[in-house]
């Protein structure tokens, strides 16, 4: 089902060609493309667009399971979005098409294997996309595992023993979820969760073929061996950290309560792969469990600033009634409504201070509370905290009360002792876990679209990256090509010490834009004064500010900027703009 939607901004209308698609019980809106600003213009590029997108399903269907994950309409939308960028207003929806394209184009993510025409649920990051990933990554790793006394980590295997599967409970219960069924009026397959058999319908409002539902393994199976052993590639970094358990108890000298983090590629066999990274089939996932004794129910870690911590929460009796409303609370008042435990508290609110610290706009976050019916097999407690995306709130991380569940499905399967002597105690105890879960190609997402801006006054993409996530933090330019050995000279002085980008191509509006664009916070140039005065110019790229500083104080100048330790105005001498200055 598409139809055309009118979207007012600013007093402006613009058309869009909207999808509705059914997930579940669940119907959503997608948008395919944009049509322009009159209704007859809409009408026009919508009947094409249409026509293509009737031609595509008829290929879908009879090739059972296409492999093209952007195909022609998403070229299409693309064309249309590049025309229009320039008259692109401000508040302007942003289309997760066009932060795909936008990837591509500056080198983030590319489609795998895209020259046999991409393999649906597969990504790759590119040069520049893997920069900012890694910074991501490190960024996680720091806050959450080195800068803390009472957590460690592991990087386990891919491939594990597959009983583990049989003790998690994945075997029985999350990789049997998945059903395939054809609706019998519109003919196409949509995705069914198992509890939802036989109870839905199809989006046309078409009943479903239940007779012929396929089931579809969400786990990916593989053979291992000269006896081919069928085991599993992991659905889930969790269990890594409970099958080390044991070894790191007897290895690691630590102490109740303590925690096992991983970041760690996982993979499911979704039926249906969509909105760019965001539902993916090979995905990378940032967790950790924190084990706690389980009589413990203070948490000494939990200060001022963890109850204090405001979030916008959809509660779970706001969710039964249907009406949908956010409210505005704190951790202390969730506490006291007894949503959940100290410690599930104090790492939600950890959690929180994470995304605030990569820079995320706090208000696109919001918590939602799990329902009674929709917990996972292992959990009492789970939070979702959802990110405003282009295509709408959507999980970016969880928290999960797991209990004693995991570790005592492990000492059943395994018959080992799993438990841990507590020396204050002077008991063995099974630990109760609570686990904070991120999504880091997710992560990734919200970090580029809360940073995008589209510039009207640059007529570009200004990436508004915090300096320590940007994948340059310093670019080096000469003003002409005669002035290129002492821009080099420069670059050399410096590169060891900041990610540094060396450009002597186009003009220097184009550098400039071509910096802003992949979100690198300062631009230095060499010009003729420069020569002669021993200094260059930095450029600001959220403000295009620009000031002169004698290069013996560059190095210094550059580390207090990026770590935000002075203000650009007071870093050297405000200046013009030497690229006006040449227009003009
Ligand atoms: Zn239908």
């Amino acid at each position: 089902m598409v139809h055309i939607v009118k979207k007012k901004v600013h007093g402006n209308d613009y058309y869009y060609l909207i999808k509705s698609i059914r997930e579940g019980d669940k119907v959503k809106s997608k948008t395919i493309a944009y049509l322009g600003k009159t209704r007859k213009e809409a009408d026009e590029k919508a009947e094409g667009i249409i026509k293509k997108l009737e031609e595509d399903e008829k290929t879908k269907t009879k090739k059972e399971e296409k492999l093209l994950v952007k195909g022609e309409i998403m070229e299409e939308s693309f064309k249309q979005l590049t025309k229009q960028q320039s008259q692109s207003p401000e508040g302007s929806v942003l289309t997760i098409e066009e932060v795909a394209t936008f990837c591509k184009r500056k080198g983030f993510i590319y489609a795998d294997s895209e020259i046999y025409g991409g393999i649906a649920g597969f990504w790759d990051f590119g040069p520049l996309g893997v920069e900012l990933y890694n910074n991501i990554k490190q960024h996680w790793w720091k806050f959450f595992v080195k800068d803390r006394e009472n957590m460690v980590g592991i990087d386990a295997s891919i491939i594990s023993h597959p009983r583990t599967w049989k003790a998690s409970g994945h075997i029985a219960n999350f990789n049997v979820n998945d059903y395939l069924v054809t609706c019998t009026k519109c003919k196409k397959s949509n995705k069914i969760d198992k509890p939802d058999l036989g109870k839905v319908k199809c989006a046309c409002g078409g009943e479903y073929d239940w007779n012929n539902a396929k089931m579809v393994e969400q786990m990916f199976k593989t053979k291992i061996g000269t006896d081919q052993t069928e085991v599993y590639l992991r659905g889930e970094t969790a269990q890594g950290m409970f099958l080390n358990f044991k070894l790191i108890t007897e290895t690691s000298r630590v102490k109740l309560p303590f925690g096992i983090a991983q970041i760690g590629k996982c993979f499911r066999n979704e039926i249906a792969p969509r909105d760019f990274l965001f539902r993916s089939r090979e995905f990378t996932i940032g967790e950790f469990e924190f084990f706690i004794h389980p009589d413990e129910k203070k948490c000494k870690l939990l200060e001022r600033n963890h109850l204090n911590t405001e979030l916008n929460l959809l509660d779970s009796e706001t969710q039964e009634k249907n009406t949908g409303e956010l409210r505005k609370t704190s951790i202390l008042t969730m506490l006291d409504e007894k949503r959940l435990e100290e410690w599930h508290a104090y790492w939600l609110s950890e959690q929180l201070l994470w995304y605030k610290e990569l820079g995320i706009n706090m208000d696109k976050l919001k918590v939602r509370e799990h329902k009674k019916a929709e917990l996972s097999h292992y959990s009492s407690a789970t939070f979702d905290i959802d990110y405003e995306y282009p295509f709408g709130s959507k999980e970016v991380a969880g928290i999960a009360n797991r209990g004693q569940f995991d570790l005592t499905q492990h000492i059943n399967e395994s018959k080992q002792k799993l438990e841990f002597y507590d020396e204050e105690s002077k008991k063995k105890v099974i630990p109760s876990v609570i686990e904070p879960t991120f999504g880091m190609d997710r992560t990734f997402l919200a970090v580029l679209v809360d940073a995008y801006n589209y510039d009207k006054e640059r007529e570009n993409v200004v990436l508004k990256l915090k300096p320590e996530l940007a994948p340059f933090k310093v670019a080096v330019f000469s003003l002409i090509n005669k002035l290129n050995d002492e821009a080099k000279e420069v670059f050399n002085s410096i590169k060891k010490d900041f990610a540094t980008f060396y450009d002597t191509s186009g003009s220097i509006g184009r550098r400039y834009a071509r910096q802003d664009e992949i979100g690198t916070p300062l631009c230095i140039t060499i010009d003729f004064d420069s020569a002669k005065n021993k200094d260059v110019t930095i450029r600001e790229r959220d403000t295009t500010k620009q000031i002169r500083v004698k290069t013996k104080d560059l190095k210094e100048t550059i580390k207090k900027l990026l770590n935000q330790e002075i203000k650009f105005e007071k870093a050297g001498k405000i200046i013009k703009d030497k690229a006006k200055e040449i227009k003009e």
